[in-house]
């Protein structure tokens, strides 16, 4: 298996249940969702104009489009050599769900890393079983994905975007949905750090018992 990489750094976890957490973040190339808001469109296309060598991405974050592919052999080789502290593990993207990620959770797990990945929930989940998943559920986005049942099943936690009431009844119609038996951690992240959907998130959190992903690296002004 082999996974178009967009870049790799190692930062404090920012958002979710693990905020605060050091983690060393994989970012895949290749989104096709379309949020509105996104923060990271320089991953949504995997052209084969900006694909670069491994070197080009090593030790280099920034918001660029380029990406080389790596095998799992290869991502476990560089992640394990010793340069990162963190043994926790982020994939996010882009849409990381895009790919087959069991590989390569399996074999991080293997060399005694916690995985975690981030996705919309648009698309199946394939990852070890223990592998941490958080679904930021995105509907009716331009790229017109509908949200897939199966990946709402495997979430361990669902960090809803929120700036307006509609999009706390949205979620309240998500989690009815959802299998009795299954609970997910949810939390809230207010849209852009709007203060109108911070106020929101707060009052919502603290009547529901959910809680609050502000998006700690943002306010900290790290990657
Ligand atoms: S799913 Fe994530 S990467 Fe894709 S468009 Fe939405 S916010 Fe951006």
């Amino acid at each position: 298996m082999r996974y178009p990489v967009n870049e790799i750094f190692e930062t404090l976890q920012g958002e979710g249940v693990y905020t605060g957490v050091p983690a060393v973040f994989l970012r895949l190339q290749g989104c096709p969702v379309g949020c509105s808001w996104c923060d990271t469109r320089h991953t949504w296309q995997c052209l084969e104009q900006d694909r670069v060598p491994m070197q080009q991405i090593i030790g280099i974050s920034g918001d660029k489009a380029q990406w080389c592919e790596l095998s799992v052999e290869e991502l476990v080789a560089h992640l394990t050599d010793g340069r990162f502290h963190a043994r926790h593990l982020v994939i996010t993207g882009g849409e990381p769900c895009l790919y087959d990620l069991a590989p390569l959770t399996e074999a991080m797990e293997q060399q005694g890393w916690q995985c975690q990945i981030e996705t919309s929930g648009c698309f199946e989940v394939k990852t070890s079983d223990s592998c941490w998943v958080t679904v930021s559920p995105k509907e009716g986005m331009k790229g017109g994905y509908e949200l897939c049942a199966s990946a709402l099943k495997r979430a361990n936690e669902i960090k809803y975007p929120v700036a307006t009431e509609q999009h706390i009844a949205n979620l309240k119609a998500l989690l009815a949905a959802l299998p009795p038996e299954h609970s997910p951690v949810v939390a809230l992240q207010p849209i852009s750090q709007k203060p109108r959907a911070t106020a929101l998130c707060i009052e919502q959190c603290i009547k529901n018992n959910w809680r609050l992903s502000a998006q700690m690296h943002k306010y900290l002004a790290i990657d």
